[in-house]
């Protein structure tokens, strides 16, 4: 059987998942695995779709010293021990600039261009692009797709595109991006199956994981974003500080002698739940927790959620139906629940003991608004767009063939 390799590269982890494609074109998931620790302790763990562990293997450190090592290790071992050769390989990216507003097979040209993205998301974008690199070296001929967590908010309108600053630093760039488009994505082409009354409707979905924002859908079609130039802004996140007057980053630089790169290391790794809970900036664990600053944490958190949904709801002009999803999202009843008693105003009421069982439908007969819980899928979304764009090259040269 035919299959797709779809890859989420990091600074020091690369996540795979590797597709069938079946005789209707359909997908199915084979195999999960990771490489973790790399540049230190780097561990391969694959398991298959039943969840069987097929290995878990530990590395000498210095062997696997980066991020595109890590995925040609893993590749090899796929290949050598599973007979499993991809026909093309799908990356997230996390930027697509202002331009890219779908995937796009990755060729030199599109590798150079993407590599201008770099400075947009250092922290991400040259992880993600290193093992597209090294496999366009290696295997040109290997079809590879770049899927991008900016594209599926590339639809927005210029007022929720801009910050009100002069128009040559928004020309050069400096935009409302909006991220995790490829949840976004997964969960408005779900819509149509799980919930029809309300797909084609307005509907803001809550992604609430280690990252979380959230995304207005009109008619399946992102129109809003908490989150805006880089994945800092909008909700508090495990170590993230969400929204933050940018007057503190002045008086981090003028006051505390902070330089940008002391500055960016604190707001992306110190802040959101982590900074402060000073405990944890894993939900599960402040749930666990007694310590009135987890508590503290979480009600932040739940209230921000709040917040921004009435900010959506205004750029909807309504509001038929609120879905959860992401790791809190998806599971965290308690979370959900409190946010819901905050959106009693909007017309939102829960079943709590659908919610305490994390049903798919969650909200009440009567509720105004339906609330959801659906579970996201940014890898098969990926392999479904790498999927799509290599049947249509193949369907535009087997054209140009027959008319040749
Ligand atoms: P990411 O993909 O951004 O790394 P996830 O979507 O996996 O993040 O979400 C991770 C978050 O979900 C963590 O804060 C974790 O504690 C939380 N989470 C997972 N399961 C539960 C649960 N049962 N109850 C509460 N929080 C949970």
């Amino acid at each position: 059987m035919d299959t797709i390799l779809v890859a989420n590269a990091g600074s020091s982890s690369v996540k795979f998942q590797v597709f069938g494609i079946e005789q209707d074109g359909g997908l199915r998931r084979q195999i999960k695995g990771q490489m973790d620790g790399i540049g230190s302790r780097p561990r391969l763990r694959v398991t298959a779709a039943d969840g069987a562990v097929l290995v878990d293997r530990t590395y000498e450190s210095g062997t696997i010293p980066d991020v595109a090592v890590a995925l040609a290790t893993a590749g090899a071992w796929l290949r050598d021990e599973l007979k499993i050769h991809p026909v093309a390989i799908g990356h997230r990216v996390v930027h697509g600039g202002p331009d890219y507003d779908r995937p796009v097979r990755v060729d030199q040209n599109v590798l150079t261009r993407l590599e201008r993205y770099v400075s947009l998301a250092p922290l991400h974008q040259p992880y993600n692009l290193a093992p597209i690199r090294s496999i366009l070296a290696r295997f040109p001929d290997i079809p590879q797709v770049a899927c991008f967590d900016t594209a599926f908010h590339r639809g927005h309108g210029e007022l929720a595109d801009r910050y009100a600053i002069p128009n040559h630093l928004y020309a050069e760039g400096i935009r409302r991006y909006g991220f995790h488009g490829l949840s976004y994505e997964y969960i408005a082409s779900a819509l149509p199956q799980v919930a029809p009354d309300v797909a084609s409707k307005r509907v803001i979905v809550a992604h609430l994981g280690s990252g979380a924002s959230m995304c207005a859908l009109n008619d399946g079609r992102s129109v809003e974003s908490s989150l805006g130039f880089t994945a800092l802004d909008g909700l508090p996140m495990g170590t993230r500080c969400g929204q933050i007057d940018p007057g503190v980053v002045l008086y981090l630089i003028s006051e505390k002698g902070m330089s940008a790169a002391d500055v960016q290391t604190f707001l992306y790794k110190e802040c959101g739940l982590k900074g402060l809970s000073g405990i944890s900036n894993d939900m599960r664990q402040l749930e666990a927790s007694n310590d009135p600053r987890a508590a503290l944490a979480i009600d932040y958190f739940v209230y921000r959620v709040s917040l921004f949904t009435g900010m959506l709801a205004a750029a909807l002009q309504g509001l038929d139906a609120l879905v959860f999803t992401a790791g809190v999202g998806e599971n965290s009843s308690r979370v959900r629940r409190a946010i819901a008693e905050k959106l009693v105003w909007l017309g939102i009421s829960i079943d709590a003991e659908a919610n305490a069982k994390h049903a798919r439908l969650i909200s009440r007969s009567e509720s105004r608004v339906a609330v959801y819980v659906l579970p996201t899928d940014e890898e098969l979304m990926i392999a479904r767009h790498t999927w799509s764009l290599l049947s249509e090259n193949q369907n535009s040269s087997s054209r140009y063939e027959r008319a040749s």
